[in-house]
């Protein structure tokens, strides 16, 4: 077990590292499989021993080494924060037969896409739907495997429900604010989060969601003296960060949870 954890755990990284690349591509437009990473300041093709996760950022003191413009630290972060979150899902969902190693798979690939979303989110506001699009597939296809894993097509009914629910709250949601408190793609990320947690699990999702997003956000008007009007953060990151609690770790957590929060 130890050894399957350590190799996700590198597997992590290398996605990590691919995510960054991902984000970048999918902002400024470019091909996301074709051709070599470069610099964005200076558009240097970047070698090999530039592009190795953390250790590269490290060794660079976090500056190109062709133009020494300073490498966000989002980059090593995303990169340690994926490796640990792949490694902290090999070891929750604990793969031991053919159907538990493809729940893994399957949720490893959500993973991508979701930090992906989160990333993009964080940097600028929105929830592409070149990720979206794929995240909402990928959603119906965990349902149809969970279905065939449990024998029972009345099981994937709870998690279509919760996806049609809190994707429905959420357009209620943006249409009431205009837009302003969410965006489209808060609808959809809701959808997807349903049918991966089912309704006892998005409302586990949710609760961690919305504390999370209060406690940043009153650091931020602390921090910043920022007034409460005006102040944007984006809520993807905190959904996503709600679900991956909620999958990994949903029935140890939901009834405490629930319970704290009066709805059971
Ligand atoms: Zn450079």
């Amino acid at each position: 077990m130890l050894l399957i954890v350590t190799y996700i755990i590198l597997l992590g990284l290398i996605i990590g590292s691919a995510i960054n690349a991902i984000v970048w591509r999918l902002y400024v437009g470019r091909s996301w499989v074709k051709g070599r990473s470069v610099c964005p300041e200076c558009n240097h093709t970047l070698a090999g021993k530039d592009l190795v996760p953390i250790f590269s950022w490290l060794l660079l003191g976090g500056k190109c080494r062709y133009c020494r413009a300073p490498i966000h630290w989002q980059y090593p972060a995303v990169e340690a924060a994926t490796a640990a979150l792949f490694g902290l899902s090999a070891y929750a969902l604990h793969p031991m037969d053919a159907w538990t190693w493809v729940r893994l798979v399957l949720w490893l690939a959500m993973l991508t896409l979701l930090i992906i979303l989160a990333v993009y989110d964080a940097r600028w506001m929105l929830l592409p739907d070149k990720i979206m699009i794929p995240a909402v597939f990928l959603g119906l296809v965990y349902v149809v495997f969970e279905a065939l894993r449990l024998h029972s097509i009345m099981s994937a009914r709870g998690p279509l429900l919760a996806a049609l629910i809190t994707g429905g709250i959420f357009y209620v949601l943006v249409a009431a604010s205009k837009g302003r408190a969410m965006g489209g793609g808060d609808i959809k990320l809701a959808f997807v989060m349903g049918l991966l947690l089912g309704l006892r699990g998005m409302a586990v999702a949710l609760l961690v969601a919305f504390d999370t997003a209060a406690i940043v956000g009153l650091a931020l008007i602390i921090r910043h003296r920022r007034r409460l009007r005006g102040t944007r953060i984006a809520f993807g990151p905190f959904l996503v960060l709600g679900t991956v609690v909620a999958f990994l770790y949903g029935h140890a957590i939901a009834d405490w949870y629930l319970r704290l929060n009066g709805l059971i």
